[in-house]
């Protein structure tokens, strides 16, 4: 059984961009610069934008955190997206979710320029990477992509069940593997919670991606002998024994399934590390479109 570390891989990658964006102050361009719009307070919101921004400072990006009072207007909060659009000095920006509930999350996101929607989730970017033409690809499902590619995990006619549809994490990841490609080329079949007989699917699986947030609902019952298990759960178990009072818990009852695995992400040290290192690369990728 290998471990797919997204550690060290997200690492690595983060090394590769430091090294691209210090030839790029070589030769003297203007460095990548990344937004973050961050509305409110809410702890773990403050903390996610916080690690965006000193990834970015590692890598040698510009960064800039935008912090909006949690009772902004929904007008006022599009105003600012609009002068982010304009704004020439900024290759991509993020709005980090959730948003405040008096305000309209689909039409924030709808209103950000597909060419600075670094995290992907315009329907501009999610048409664009289905039809296999340049895009923004939402962090976390390249962020797998990256980890079957670089581990050379064999994909290539492979039957993958994907467990799971949301928008951000199971639909994309679902097509990106049935494309051509690296990491592509599987057989994919997408279940989710009208799913009947899910064991008996899974246990056809080569591949399983979970990504549907119940901590260890993939058991070894579940799964062949040598299948891929791709954990993309996270969820905060409450435990007294731990400081924090929690701990972080995936899809996947991680020791026996791993023992029946060929290739297997742990949670937490998987699929969570490499969501930053993606959104840093799109960053760059949207530099290099900008370019001169
Ligand atoms: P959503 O809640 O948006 O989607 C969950 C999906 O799972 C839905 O499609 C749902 O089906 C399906 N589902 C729910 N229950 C079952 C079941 N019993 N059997 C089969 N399918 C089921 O979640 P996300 O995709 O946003 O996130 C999934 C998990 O991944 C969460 O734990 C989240 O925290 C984590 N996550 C991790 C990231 C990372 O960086 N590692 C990034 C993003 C998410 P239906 O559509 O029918 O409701």
């Amino acid at each position: 059984m290998i471990r797919l570390d997204g550690k060290q891989t997200s690492n690595r990658i983060k090394e590769e961009i430091k090294a691209e964006v210090s030839a790029m102050k070589t030769r003297g361009e203007r460095v990548p610069h990344l937004a973050a719009v961050l509305v409110g307070d809410d702890g773990a919101s403050l903390t996610y934008v916080g690690s965006k921004v000193r990834s970015c400072e590692y890598v040698g990006f510009d960064s800039t955190l935008i912090r909006l009072e949690a009772n902004i207007s929904q007008a006022d909060l599009l105003k600012q997206i609009e002068d982010l659009n304009q704004d020439d000095t900024l290759d991509g920006y993020i709005v980090q979710l959730p948003l405040p509930k008096h305000i309209d999350e689909e039409k924030i996101l709808l209103s950000i320029d597909p060419e600075k929607d670094v995290d992907g989730f315009h329907p501009a970017n999610f048409g664009r990477m289905a039809l296999e033409l340049d895009a923004f690809i939402p962090a976390t499902p390249f962020g797998i992509m990256q980890l079957l590619e670089r581990y050379e995990v064999p994909t290539q006619g492979k039957h993958c069940v994907v467990v799971g549809r949301s928008h951000i994490v199971g639909r994309p990841i679902s097509i990106l593997m049935s494309q051509k490609g690296p990491a592509g080329n599987a057989t994919v079949t997408v279940a989710h919670s009208r799913t009947e007989n899910l064991p008996e699917l899974t246990r056809q699986a080569d591949i399983i991606v979970m990504a549907l947030g119940i901590p260890e609902y993939l058991t070894a019952d579940m799964v062949k002998e040598g299948a891929v298990i791709i954990d993309v759960g996270i969820t905060r178990v409450p435990d007294e024994n731990h400081p924090k009072g929690y701990v972080i818990k995936g899809d996947v009852a991680f020791d026996e399934v791993a023992a029946k695995s060929s290739f297997i992400t742990p949670v937490p040290g998987g699929v969570g590390p490499m969501t930053i290192a993606m959104l840093l690369k799109n960053t760059l990728q949207a530099r290099q479109w900008n370019l001169p």
